[in-house]
């Protein structure tokens, strides 16, 4: 009677949950400047620097005079320290897609 039967071993019940995944927190986007190809806006959390792509208008860092252009390139777009002049302390990112996954890495100029 005093056997213990392996199948009634109760599963603790976890109290704590384990710290193991980095993003335990609620991310805090702020907004920055992505350069992938051409330029768009992108968000980046302020705690672990995870970005993402945000999509939408990104005619506002293309040169006034490319603006409405039916396709533009890169070279329609603002130079990185004119868009900081014109959003003063964003900070913009290259953005690029790897076999480990995406990687940014700061433009400072
Ligand atoms: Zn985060």
């Amino acid at each position: 009677m005093d056997r213990e039967s392996p199948i009634h071993r109760k599963k603790k019940p976890s109290s704590k949950s384990k710290a193991s995944s980095r993003s335990n927190h609620k991310h805090k986007y702020e907004p920055c400047i992505l350069k992938y190809l051409q330029y768009s806006w992108g968000e980046r959390c302020q705690i672990c620097g995870r970005i993402r792509y945000k999509p939408g208008h990104r005619s506002d860092l293309l040169r006034p005079e490319c603006r409405g252009k039916p396709y533009v390139w890169i070279g329609d777009y603002l130079s990185i320290r004119e868009m900081k002049e014109k959003y003063p302390g964003i900070r913009v990112f290259d953005w690029e897609y790897t076999k480990s996954g995406v990687v940014h890495k700061e433009i400072l100029e």
